[in-house]
């Protein structure tokens, strides 16, 4: 089998029908995207080619991205401009997005500002609704798959996997892509639901930097059903706490728990991230960090072994990521004074 480098110099300046191929622009788990120049207008586009013969599944993607696309013409999802086959390739040919993808953009440890994120969350809850009301289930709602145009819009991409509910039971040959991938998507179940669970990793993800559970794939398909989202407090992100209680209900286990629909979850975590944060949240937040690293310290140098640290106090630290409404008793070290 070629290897991706080779495949590259092989397709590079080749005509997949009346386009001319310039340059990679990246590659997908099934296809190689390229720029290319329309001849005859010299519009740019991209292209997504599939080798001939190549895999099954990959050749199955590309034919399910061109049979779903053509049906959803929205501002929030990448236009297609053509499919063909000929001998050598299979290729779907796209707008350009110019700016890239929102990885490209923001890459792992980015936090973005909330309007940012309410604006993107806005975008992409759009064309998902969009979508699932065609019956339509996208399945690998992640950064990679969101692309940027010229004008700063998101545009939701790469339909290679999506599905109706229908379908969804049949299809076990790939299941999205681990840290998005909603727990019932992971058993072969997907719903409308699991989109907007992914929907909100990834604004958990901008909110905080990182996709709230890492490891093997294993361990991450576990954390997504067992595991309760680490609170953005404890990832570095102060935000109202409204706005940690709409990311965990957009994240619940039982999809029927979620938000009725994609854009209620958008709608809710627009107004929350509006909400003041109230000043004991951002107290409790430094204090604990303050805590930490007074710890951290006191133990480097040893002078207080951890069992005879002084009294701690009780403070009342309202969690909703692991708690739901309670509050939390948290343990504050009078270190932290
Ligand atoms: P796959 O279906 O094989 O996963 P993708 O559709 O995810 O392929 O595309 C792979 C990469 O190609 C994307 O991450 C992005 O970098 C680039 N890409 C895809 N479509 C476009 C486009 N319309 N404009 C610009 N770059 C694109």
């Amino acid at each position: 089998m070629m290897s991706v480098q080779t495949e590259t110099m092989v397709l590079q300046g080749k005509h997949s029908g009346p386009y001319r191929l310039q340059r990679p622009l990246g590659n997908g788990g099934s296809a190689q995207v390229y720029l290319a120049t329309h001849m005859q207008s010299g519009r740019h586009v991209a292209i997504k080619v599939v080798r001939r013969p190549g895999s099954d599944a990959a050749i199955k993607q590309l034919c399910n991205e061109a049979r779903i696309l053509p049906r959803l013409h929205h501002p929030h999802i990448v236009r297609i401009l053509d499919f063909d086959n000929t001998e050598t390739f299979s290729f779907l040919v796209m707008e350009y997005a110019l700016r890239g993808t929102l990885r490209q953009q923001y890459s792992i440890g980015t936090q973005l500002p909330f309007p940012t994120i309410a604006r993107y969350v806005q975008q992409v809850a759009a064309a998902l609704q969009y979508t699932h009301s065609f019956g339509y289930i996208h399945r690998d709602v992640k950064p990679d798959n969101l692309l940027l145009a010229l004008d700063g819009q998101a545009q939701l991409s790469d339909f290679g996997i999506a599905t109706t509910a229908y379908y969804a039971d049949r299809i076990h040959d790939k299941f999205g892509t681990a840290p998005y991938t909603a727990p019932e998507q992971a058993d072969g179940n997907p719903c409308a639901a699991s989109d907007q669970y992914s929907l909100a990793i990834v604004a958990y993800e901008w909110l905080s930097g990182h996709p709230p559970f890492a490891g093997t794939t294993p361990e991450i398909i576990w954390q997504h059903h067992m595991a309760m989202p680490p609170s953005l407090a404890s990832r570095g992100r102060i935000v109202p706490y409204v706005v940690e209680q709409v990311i965990q209900r957009a994240m619940a286990k039982n999809p029927l728990q979620r938000f009725e629909n994609v854009m209620q979850f958008s709608h809710r975590l627009t107004w929350a991230m509006q909400q003041p944060i109230c000043p004991e949240q951002a107290r409790a937040v430094q204090n604990t960090a303050t805590s930490r690293t007074t710890l951290r310290r006191t133990t480097r140098n040893a002078i207080s072994p951890a069992q005879n640290l002084p009294q701690t106090e009780r403070t009342i630290f309202s969690h909703p990521a692991t708690q739901g409404d309670r509050p939390m008793i948290r343990q504050k070290s009078r270190l932290s004074c």
